[in-house]
């Protein structure tokens, strides 16, 4: 039987946060649930807030599998009743005396050490000195482009100043900042359908300009398709890895065009052969696609954050869609957790406890031996991510 129990957890994926503090169960179920849903969003649609639609907004995530799973996995760690009130009122009492404690003994229970920051969210970005002053695991802050693409739009640079202001900054993100890695979330701004032919440094000229003279059309569809292209290029030079946003999100997702499969010319275009690409929630609900590409293209890796867990039951669903054609080496582990240390804790007893059930059916149906699967079990969910970021 594979034994999950004292396996090290490195998360590939989470968005820092500082301490929250003592929290209500109504706030506490706002920052836990998965994006989308809130009163403003309602209030844009020109509903009216009133208490009950609060409440309304409220039921809506309390009533998802994955609360009701995080809210079970918090009362066995604080042995209380398996309710809200019960597992908040408890947190609220563990992190007033020490919020920094507090989260050493939730992870040491779930054997998380590392965590991959994506410090692309929350904006303004977060000091990397003092999220991980508060974190006691060791925080590897990844850095998002998007942000920077917006902040040089408000400028007035012509292209060579804008280009070389794009590269700087991201060449000393990750040479002078700590940085150890770069990502992409294209696929909720213009789609992955990025051509390889987007690196010429005339397409982003031409985008560039247009943009500057105010014509609409295809231009920021063409000067991010460059920008993405330049990004992989910096990451090959610096080699580090990138990770590409797709499958689901938050509501603004656009769900259509974040299939994995739209990659494909990129991926394998030989420019880009050598950049080493994770396929961020290894695609969700497209994961089979993802660990297709994972598996024909050399330098490509999945990671299973978001649909665990915030697919919940889907956790299962996940692990076997992606080991029937992802190599075992390139696999990792992720949460997607944000705002609270919880999230990032329940995806992990989550993804512990469904991985081991899936090797273990693989052993029992005889497509790995017994020790093979105790070391996949240890790959995916630290080995792979330590060696990509060159943890420990
Ligand atoms: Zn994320």
């Amino acid at each position: 039987m594979v034994d999950v129990s004292q396996l090290p957890v490195v998360d590939i994926h989470a968005h820092p946060f500082l301490n929250p503090g003592p929290l209500t169960p109504e706030q506490f179920v706002d920052l836990t649930a998965f994006g989308g849903g809130s009163p403003e969003y309602m209030e844009q649609g020109g509903v009216d807030v009133t208490s009950e639609v609060v409440e309304e907004l409220q039921r809506v995530k309390r009533e998802t599998v994955y609360f009701k799973r995080l809210v079970l996995d918090l009362a066995a760690f604080f042995d209380v009743e398996p309710t809200v009130e019960a597992v908040v009122g408890a947190r609220n009492a563990a992190i007033e005396s020490g919020y920094t404690d507090y989260v050493r003994r939730l992870y040491a229970d779930a054997g998380i050490t590392s965590i991959v920051f994506d410090f692309g969210i929350p904006l303004p970005i977060l000091d990397i000195g003092e999220v991980s002053g508060q974190l006691p695991i060791d925080v590897v802050p990844i850095y998002r482009i998007e942000p920077l693409i917006a902040d040089l739009l408000k400028t007035d640079l012509g292209w060579d100043e804008f280009s070389r202001a794009y590269d700087d900054a991201i060449s000393d993100a990750l040479t002078n900042d700590g940085y150890r890695g770069v990502k992409s979330i294209i696929a909720y701004r213009t789609g992955l359908d990025v051509s390889p032919l987007s690196r010429t440094k005339d397409q982003g000229l031409l985008a560039l300009d247009a943009i500057r003279r105010g014509l609409g059309g295809g231009s920021m569809k063409k000067l991010r398709d460059h920008l993405i292209c330049r990004a992989m290029e910096l990451c090959m030079d610096h080699d580090v890895p990138m990770q590409i946003h797709t499958g689901m999100g938050d509501f603004e997702v656009n769900l259509v065009m974040c299939r994995p499969s739209y990659l494909m010319d990129l991926l394998r275009f030989p420019t880009f052969r050598g950049c080493r690409v994770i396929l961020v929630h290894t695609g969700y609900p497209y994961h089979r696609e993802a660990a297709y590409i994972a598996n024909v293209l050399p330098r490509v890796y999945v990671e299973v954050s978001e649909g665990i867990p915030f697919a919940s039951t889907a956790a299962w669903d996940i692990y076997d869609g992606v080991l029937a054609m992802a190599p075992v080496n390139k696999i990792c582990y992720g949460s997607d957790g944000y705002k609270t240390p919880e999230i990032i804790y329940s995806s992990a007893k989550l993804g512990k406890q469904a991985l081991a059930d899936t090797l273990n059916l693989h052993v029992e149906r005889r497509m790995m031996t017994a020790p093979d699967a105790q070391s996949a079990a240890a790959a995916i969910l630290a080995g792979n991510s330590s060696e990509l970021y060159r943890i420990g």
